[in-house]
C-alpha cells in the first residue's frame, strides 16, 4: 500500500471527521495467537503484582483495603444507559480506572508492573531477596535503598505513565526522570516534582519526547528507560487488567460466552495500555470479545498504524496533515507503537475517532447521570455503543460477525482511563465545557 493519505480513509482522517473503522485483518478465532506472548505471561505478570503486593501496601496505605493489589470497580451505568443510550438493548458497564488507587489513571498496571520488574531483577541480581520466594519487604531495606538509589529509571509521558513510572520509582528510592512533551499538564508535573522526580520538558511533541528521552537515558548505563513504544513489560501488566475483569464479572454474574457477547471501548494513545487489555481479553474469551479503541479526530496515530504493510513501521498522523491537537492529553501520540500494531493486527475489532467537543460532552454526561469524573481522555470511549448500534459500519460489523440475534444479551463495557488526581478547579472547568456543549 501507499501512503494512507491517498486513500478515502486518509481524506477522512484528514478532514477531521469522525469515523468508525472495522478491522479487515479482525479473525474471530485465530486472534489467539500472537508470535511473542501468551496468557502464561500475563499469569505471570499477575503472579508478580501478588508477591509485590505487601511491598505495595507498605508504600502506598491506599492499597490495605485491597490487599496491595490495585484494582477498580467494574460499575453498573443504569442511569447513563437511561438517559443517553436509550435504545442500546444489552446492559451497559463502566470498568472504573479512572479512580485506579496510586498512580490515578490505566497507566497504573502497567507502568507499576514494569518498575517491580526491574527493581525485582536488580534485588536478585544484588542478593538483596534470593528468589521470587523470598520476602519482598527487604526491598525497602537499606541495602535495598542504596542500590536503587545508585539506579535512574527514565520515562517519556504525556503526563500519566510519568505519574505511574515517577511515583512508584520514587518510592522505591530509585532516581527517577520523566520526560514531557509539551502537551503535558502543568499539574502533572508539579505532583510528581513534589515527590522528587526529575521533569524534563520539551518542546517537541510526544514522540519527539520518547525519541530523547530514550537516547538520554540509553547513554547511562545505570538509567533504565520504560520505552512506551516497545515494552512488553509495560503491555503485560497492562493485560493483567483482563484477568482482574474476568473475576469480577464473574462475582457480578455476567456472562460471556457464545450467546453473550462483550464489546469494549477503550480510549487509545500510543496504543499500550488498549493493545494490552485487548490481548488479554482476546486470551481468555476469545471470540465473545470485540475491543474498539478510540482515538482523538486529531490525533488516530493507531487507525494509521494499523493501515501499514510493515506494521513495524506506522506512519504519523502528521503524514495525513493533523496536528494532535487535543485536549485528551493522554491520547495525543502522533505516532503509534508499531510493535503494539503488530500484536493485536488479528484482534482488534476496530478503531472509532472522536472530536473534541464530543469529550466535553461525554465527560458532563458521566458526571450527571452517575457521578463519575473523568479526565477529558478518559471520556473518549462513551462514543462507542453508538457507533456500534446506529451507524452502518457498526451494524456491517453485526452482521459479519453474526451478532444481531445476539445484542439484547450483550455486555457494553466502557473503560474509563483516569481522572483521580485531577485538582478540582480543572475538573470545574472541564464540566463546564462539557455543559455549555450539552446545552446548544
Ligand atoms: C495513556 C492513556 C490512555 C491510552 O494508553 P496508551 O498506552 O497511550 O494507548 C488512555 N487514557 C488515559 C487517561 C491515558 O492516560
Amino acid at each position: 500500500m501507499g501512503h494512507i493519505i491517498d486513500t478515502p480513509l486518509g481524506q477522512t482522517l484528514r478532514a477531521g471527521k469522525p469515523t468508525l473503522w472495522l478491522n479487515p485483518e479482525f479473525k474471530a478465532d485465530k486472534a489467539l495467537q500472537s508470535s511473542e506472548l501468551s496468557l502464561t505471561d500475563i499469569h505471570q505478570a499477575d503472579q508478580r503484582l501478588r508477591r509485590c503486593a505487601a511491598l505495595l501496601q507498605q508504600l502506598f496505605p491506599e492499597l490495605i483495603s485491597s490487599n496491595g493489589l490495585i484494582e477498580s470497580e467494574l460499575l453498573s451505568a443504569n442511569n447513563l444507559q437511561q438517559l443517553h443510550y436509550p435504545d442500546l438493548s444489552g446492559k451497559l458497564m463502566i470498568k472504573g480506572d479512572h479512580a485506579l488507587p496510586v498512580a490515578g489513571s490505566i497507566k497504573a498496571r502497567g507502568g507499576i508492573h514494569e518498575v517491580l520488574c526491574h527493581a525485582e531483577q536488580l534485588a536478585l541480581e544484588h542478593g538483596i531477596i534470593s528468589s521470587y520466594d523470598d520476602n519482598y519487604l527487604k526491598l525497602l531495606s537499606e541495602d535495598a535503598q542504596a542500590l536503587f538509589n545508585r539506579h535512574e529509571i527514565a520515562v517519556s509521558s504525556t503526563g500519566n505513565l510519568g505519574l505511574s513510572i515517577g511515583i512508584i520509582s520514587a518510592a522505591l528510592g530509585f532516581r527517577s526522570v520523566v520526560h514531557m512533551s509539551v502537551e503535558a499538564k502543568q499539574w502533572k508535573k508539579q505532583r510528581l516534582r513534589d515527590r522528587g522526580v526529575t521533569v524534563v520538558e520539551h518542546s517537541d511533541d510526544y514522540s519527539a519526547a520518547v525519541a530523547a528521552g530514550r537516547a538520554a537515558s540509553n547513554a547511562d548505563p545505570v538509567s533504565y528507560f520504560v520505552d512506551d513504544e516497545n515494552s512488553p513489560r509495560l503491555f503485560l501488566g497492562y493485560a493483567v487488567a483482563a484477568l482482574r475483569l474476568q473475576q469480577q464479572l464473574i462475582e457480578q454474574q455476567i456472562p460471556v460466552d457464545a450467546e453473550h457477547p462483550l464489546f469494549v471501548y477503550i480510549p487509545c494513545g500510543v496504543g499500550g495500555a488498549p493493545g494490552g487489555i485487548n490481548f488479554g481479553l482476546k486470551q481468555i474469551f476469545g471470540a465473545h470479545v470485540h475491543c474498539f479503541f478510540a482515538e482523538p479526530v486529531q490525533a488516530p496515530c493507531v487507525l494509521i498504524g494499523m493501515q501499514a504493510d510493515d506494521k513495524q513501521h506506522p506512519e504519523s498522523v502528521y503524514q495525513v496533515g493533523l496536528r494532535v491537537d487535543t485536549e485528551a492529553d493522554g491520547l495525543a501520540v502522533s505516532m503509534a507503537s508499531g510493535w503494539v500494531c503488530s500484536v493485536i493486527e488479528n484482534m482488534l475489532s476496530g478503531i472509532f475517532t472522536v472530536t473534541d467537543e464530543e469529550l466535553f460532552r461525554n465527560l458532563f454526561r458521566l458526571c450527571q447521570s452517575e457521578g463519575i469524573e473523568v479526565e477529558p481522555s478518559a471520556a473518549a470511549g462513551l462514543s462507542g455503543p453508538v457507533w456500534l448500534t446506529g451507524t452502518e459500519p457498526g451494524k456491517a460489523y453485526q452482521q459479519q460477525q453474526r451478532l444481531e440475534p445476539l445484542m439484547h444479551n450483550a455486555t457494553h463495557l466502557l473503560w474509563t482511563t483516569g481522572g483521580l488526581f485531577v485538582p478540582a478547579e480543572e475538573m470545574q472547568k472541564f464540566q463546564q465545557r462539557g455543559s455549555q456543549l450539552s446545552a446548544r
